[in-house]
C-alpha cells in the first residue's frame, strides 16, 4: 500500500512515541522518529520496526538544535508533527526548572520555527492532565481551571499557550493538544513498553520492579485519602488506546484550530486496585506497605472523557486487566 505521507514523531523512541509510531504506520502513514535518546534506548527503533513489519526511520537529533531540525524537515516533506519529545519527571523538574523550560518550552519554539520554514501546518501535542493542577471537581473536563503545581506542569501550560498563539497567527494551522491521564501497559507483542531508567517515580513501573524482586516492596503513598479504599485514585489508560487517540486526532486535524482534548478512560482506580489486579492477572506477589502521603499528590484525578468521544469518535477499549497483563509481559520478555 502506498504511504499516505510522512509524520514526524519527536520523542518517537519513548514509551508513548514508540506506540504512536506503530498506530501511525498501521493507519497507512510513514512514521519518521526524531529523538535524542536522553530518556530512551536506540534499540527501540528496531523493535518498532519489528512490530510494524518494516524498518522505521529515526533521525537522531535534539529538538533544540535549529540546524538539525531544518535538516529533518528538509529531508522529507512532513504532513504533520506529533510532538512527544519532552522531559517528564516531576521531581527532577523541581530540582532543575531551567532544564525543563529549555528542553520542553524552548525546544517546542525551535520545532515550530522549523515547521514554519518548511510549511508544516499540523501538530498533535502530548499535553497532560497536569495542566489542571489540583483537581477542583471530578471528573475533570476540559473546562476545568488550569494551573501548574510544578515546573513540569508549567512547561505543558506554556506550550499549550504557545500553540494557541501559533494557531492564531495563521488560519490554516491545525493543532490538537491531547491531555493524557495516566498511560500504562505495553504493546501486545511485548516488544515495546515502558522501561524508565533508575528507580521509577510512577506507580506501574514501580509495581513491575517489585514483582520482579528488583525492589523489596511498594510504598503506597497514603492510606487515608477520601477514596473507596483510602489509597490514591487515578485514571490509568492503556498506552495502545492512547496511541490510537493520536491517529484519530491526526485524521481530524484539519477541522481543528487548537483543540485541547482529554485522553483517559473516565474510570478512577486506586493504588490497591492496581496492585490487586496485577497480582491476580499475573499470578505474582506485589508486597506493599502503606506509608505517608507524597507531597503535592491529589486524592483522586480522573477524566471526563466525553469530548474525545464526541469530537474524535474515540474511547478507551482496554481495561485494567489488559494494562497489568501487558506491562508484565513486556517486563518479563525484556528481562530475557
Ligand atoms: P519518554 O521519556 O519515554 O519519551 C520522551 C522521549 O523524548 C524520549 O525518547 C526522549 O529521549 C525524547 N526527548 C526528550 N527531550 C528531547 C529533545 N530535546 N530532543 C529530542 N528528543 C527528546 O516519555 P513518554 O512517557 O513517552 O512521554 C512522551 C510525552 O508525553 C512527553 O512529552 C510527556 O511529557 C508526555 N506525557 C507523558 C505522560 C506519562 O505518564 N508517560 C503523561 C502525560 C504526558
Ligand atoms: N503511588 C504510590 N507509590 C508509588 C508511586 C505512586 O502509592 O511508588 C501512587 C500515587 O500516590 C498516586 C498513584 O500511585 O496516587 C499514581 O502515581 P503516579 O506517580 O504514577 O501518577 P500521578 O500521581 O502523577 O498521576
Amino acid at each position: 500500500m502506498a504511504s499516505r505521507g510522512s509524520i514526524l514523531l519527536t520523542g518517537g523512541a519513548g514509551f508513548i512515541g514508540s506506540h504512536v509510531a506503530v498506530e501511525v504506520a498501521a493507519a497507512g502513514w510513514t512514521p519518521v522518529l526524531l529523538d535524542n535518546f536522553c530518556t530512551s534506548e536506540r534499540s527501540v527503533v528496531a523493535r518498532v520496526g519489528e512490530v510494524v513489519g518494516a524498518p522505521v526511520r529515526c533521525i537522531e537529533a535534539d529538538i533544540r538544535d535549529a540546524q538539525a531540525m531544518r535538516a529533518a524537515f528538509g529531508s522529507t516533506p512532513m504532513h504533520a508533527v506529533i510532538h512527544l519529545a519532552g522531559l517528564k519527571a516531576v521531581g527532577e523538574s523541581v530540582e532543575k526548572p531551567e532544564l525543563y523550560h529549555d528542553n520542553n518550552v524552548r525546544g517546542t519554539e525551535v520545532l515550530l520555527a522549523a515547521m514554519d520554514e518548511f510549511g508544516v501546518r499540523r501538530m498533535v501535542f502530548s499535553s497532560s492532565c497536569t495542566v489542571y493542577g489540583m483537581p477542583q471537581r471530578l471528573p475533570i473536563d476540559e473546562s476545568h481551571p488550569l494551573g501548574a503545581i510544578n515546573p513540569y506542569g508549567q512547561t505543558k501550560l506554556d506550550i499549550e499557550r504557545m500553540l494557541d498563539r501559533w494557531a492564531d497567527a495563521c488560519i490554516d494551522r491545525h493543532v490538537c493538544s491531547l491531555r493524557y491521564f495516566n498511560p500504562v501497559g505495553a504493546h501486545a507483542s511485548a516488544l515495546i513498553g515502558e522501561s524508565p531508567l533508575g528507580i521509577p517515580n510512577n506507580l506501574m513501573p514501580f509495581v513491575v520492579k517489585v514483582a520482579r524482586g528488583e525492589l523489596p516492596e511498594l510504598g503506597v503513598f497514603g492510606g487515608d485519602w477520601p477514596t473507596h479504599d483510602g489509597t490514591g485514585v487515578r485514571d490509568y489508560i492503556h498506552v495502545v488506546d492512547l496511541a490510537r487517540g493520536h491517529v484519530v486526532a491526526l485524521e481530524q486535524l484539519d477541522s481543528m484550530h487548537h483543540d485541547c482534548i482529554n485522553l483517559g478512560t473516565g474510570a478512577g482506580l486506586s493504588v490497591l486496585d492496581v496492585v490487586h489486579a496485577f497480582e491476580r492477572v499475573n499470578g505474582v506477589k506485589v508486597p506493599y506497605a502503606i506509608g505517608p502521603r507524597r507531597a503535592g499528590d491529589a486524592a483522586a484525578a480522573y477524566a471526563d472523557a466525553s469530548l474525545a468521544e464526541q469530537r474524535l469518535g474515540w474511547r478507551a477499549r482496554l481495561g485494567l486487566d489488559d494494562m497489568v497483563r501487558d506491562a508484565w509481559a513486556f517486563a518479563t520478555r525484556s528481562a530475557c
